[in-house]
């Protein structure tokens, strides 16, 4: 099974992606997290894709979609994966179909968690984030057990410096120019689901669940 998350920054793909991971025991596979791992580990791949995500641009094509391929064909996304935040792009989603198809695999559903933009702010200015694990919080919406902790590994939340409002009016309209296409691209190759995002996490998560199965 092979699941892509669709959605503005903020709508709570993530947060799904996740409980989809636990429930279907499939890895959770987040260009987001692997570009954090990069960055706090120094690497040169980390370097350049800061500078982006500083600005609230995305990472050019050229430096993500061969990291993300790389990632797929690993051992452990054999009963497929769920991935979350790739492909943001249409020349991202081409390349996507075309390798899934020389394997004889495709995308099975693209999940759109719908949320308008009035409500993103809040989401994203009420962010925490584990630096370790990438599971997200919010300090309203969805508190951690304890506060400022991470509930599955314990570790020290942080926000994330470009959750600041004027990196998120950017990530947003790059969101609508560049990403939001994919919706209509997932519908032509007839995989779009479509659920409320506004509602809480847990029913969500049960749309969700009734979708996939
Ligand atoms: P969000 O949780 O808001 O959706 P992500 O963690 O997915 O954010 O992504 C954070 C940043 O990482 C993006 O703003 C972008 O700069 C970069 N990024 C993540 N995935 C991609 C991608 N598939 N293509 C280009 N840039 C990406
Ligand atoms: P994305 O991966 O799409 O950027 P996240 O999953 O990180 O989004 O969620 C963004 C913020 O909204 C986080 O603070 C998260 O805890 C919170 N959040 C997620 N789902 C919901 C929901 N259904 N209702 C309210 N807040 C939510
Ligand atoms: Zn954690």
């Amino acid at each position: 099974m092979i699941i892509v998350m669709l959605g503005a920054p903020g709508a709570g793909k993530g947060t799904q992606a996740a409980m989809i991971c636990d429930k279907y025991d499939i890895p959770h596979v987040s260009t987001g997290d692997i570009f954090r791992a990069n960055i706090k580990n120094g690497t040169e791949l980390g370097k350049k894709a800061k500078a982006f995500m500083d600005e609230g641009k995305l990472v050019p094509d050229e430096l993500t979609i061969e990291l993300l391929l790389d990632r797929v064909s690993q051992d452990d996304c054999a009963k497929g994966y769920v991935l979350d935040g790739f492909p943001r792009t249409i020349p991202q989603a081409e390349v996507l179909t075309n390798a899934l198809a020389k394997a004889g695999e495709k995308v099975d559903f693209a999940i759109n968690v719908d949320v308008p933009d009035e409500n993103i702010i809040k989401r994203m200015s009420g962010r925490r984030s584990c630096p370790k694990c990438g599971a997200s919080y919010h300090v309203e919406f969805v508190p951690p057990k304890k506060e400022g902790i991470c509930d599955v590994c314990g570790s020290e939340l942080i926000q994330r410096e470009d959750d600041k409002p004027e990196t998120v009016k950017n990530r947003l309209s790059v969101y609508h120019d560049q990403t939001q296409p994919l919706i209509e691209y997932y519908e032509k190759a007839g995989a779009l689901q479509a659920v409320d995002g506004t509602k809480d996490k847990d029913e969500v998560f049960a749309d969700i669940v009734s979708i996939l199965g």
